[in-house]
């Protein structure tokens, strides 16, 4: 029976940011895949200012410039290319969304006008749809290629000679008392495991009271037959990830109920809809692709990162909502010194958490 030091069940990018995060704690990895990342999709954007009231995301200032060091360090070494750093733009679409945009900027502690800026006028950005109520520029934002970066982050640490990676179809079978799991005839022993397995949760685990919130999200990939006029990205129901001068992927998630992935005619509907209200009917397209995902989402939409109750050497690194690329790499360096250097991963993060939704329900 083989042993690892450690064991990662999932390879999207939260299962690659811990083993990342874990080469200089252990000697042996492995991480193990059931199906496709959802990670690995045509386009998205790292956004620091979310959701309708473009709220800056948890621990901006640390999380955010965390996650381009290491997304930048890996085209480095990877020689590839899958982060843009051409900002983002959240034109406000209405009056309720414009004096939201405005509560941010007065309410929440951003560093500087490099981070986030108020725009009224088209012509500061060149902005070249209708701009009725203003919107927020955020420079530093960035659009990413993700199929690229979850190929390339996979590829960079494939080198590494404490890591090796299993693709599987099965989901593997763990034994979590005696430390042991196996797939396809084989049989691994490990010292400890963490699950990086998205918006599923392993079987082994009695997770129902966890209320993690899955999510199913849309994307059309769609090319322009003149350059599009801007190089940015925008965020507004949903948002454009403009990925090349006549490329964009137009993205979002907003069916709470669905019984499977399957591609839908009402999301290509839907999303071709959003794109000419945002676009005011400007831009000239043709859907070239389709992609579907899953998201987990849970109440105060962080992740579930830490121990879980159940077992001392099983832990948690999930369900990163909308934000996994810019809270992985940080809340994966968290969880490390949680298990190995004796710290906590901080409480509005901590799968704890949940533990009141639980004693609630025994
Ligand atoms: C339409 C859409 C648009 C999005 N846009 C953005 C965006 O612009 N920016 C952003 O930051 N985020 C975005 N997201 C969210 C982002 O895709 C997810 O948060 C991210 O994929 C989560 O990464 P993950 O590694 O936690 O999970 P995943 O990418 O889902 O990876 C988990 C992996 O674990 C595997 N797995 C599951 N169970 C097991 C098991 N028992 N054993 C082994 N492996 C297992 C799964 O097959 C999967 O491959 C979007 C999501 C959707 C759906």
């Amino acid at each position: 029976m083989q042993h690892f030091d450690l064991v990662i069940l999932g390879s999207g990018i939260a299962g690659l940011s811990t083993a990342f995060s874990a080469v200089p704690f252990v000697s042996s990895i492995a991480v193990i895949n059931k199906g496709k990342p959802t990670s690995a999709f045509p386009g998205g954007l790292i956004n620091y200012a979310t959701g309708r009231k473009a709220n800056p995301v948890w621990r901006a200032i640390e999380t955010f410039p965390q996650a381009i060091e290491t997304l930048t360090d890996i085209e480095y070494e990877t020689k590839t290319s899958f982060l843009h750093q051409n900002g983002v733009f959240r034109p406000a679409l209405t009056q309720d969304m414009r004096q939201f945009f405005i509560e941010t900027l007065q309410r929440d502690e951003w560093p500087d006008e490099t981070w986030i800026e108020w725009i009224d006028d088209s012509n500061d950005i060149d902005y070249p749809y209708p701009l009725e109520f203003g919107g927020l520029w955020l420079p530093k934002g960035c659009t990413i290629d993700g199929e690229q970066l979850i190929k390339s982050y996979t590829q960079f640490l494939s080198t590494h000679e404490k890591i090796s990676f299993f693709q599987i179809d099965e989901e593997p079978k763990v034994d979590p008392q005696n430390h042991t799991l196996n797939f396809d005839q084989k049989k691994f022993s490990f010292d400890k495991m963490v699950i990086a397995s998205g918006s599923d949760v392993p079987s082994f685990m009695d997770f129902d009271w966890h209320r993690v919130h899955p999510v199913k999200g849309q994307l059309i990939e769609f090319e322009t037959p003149s350059p599009i006029q801007h190089s940015y990205s925008l965020s507004a129901l949903g948002y454009v990830a403009v990925l090349g001068k006549q490329r964009a992927v137009m993205g979002s998630t907003y069916e709470h109920q669905f019984d499977d992935l399957s591609l839908t005619e009402k999301a290509t509907t839907t999303l071709k809809e959003k794109l000419n209200r945002i676009t005011g009917n400007s831009l000239p397209f043709k859907v070239t692709q389709q992609w579907s995902g899953v998201r987990g989402s849970a109440p105060n939409r962080l992740p579930i990162v830490g121990v879980f109750h159940e077992y001392p050497d099983i832990y948690m690194n999930m369900s990163y909502g909308s934000k996994a690329y810019i809270y992985s790499r940080y809340c994966s360096e968290l969880l490390m010194e949680e298990i190995f250097e004796g710290k906590v991963v901080p409480e509005d993060i901590h799968v704890r958490r949940f533990n009141r939704f639980r004693d609630d329900e025994s």
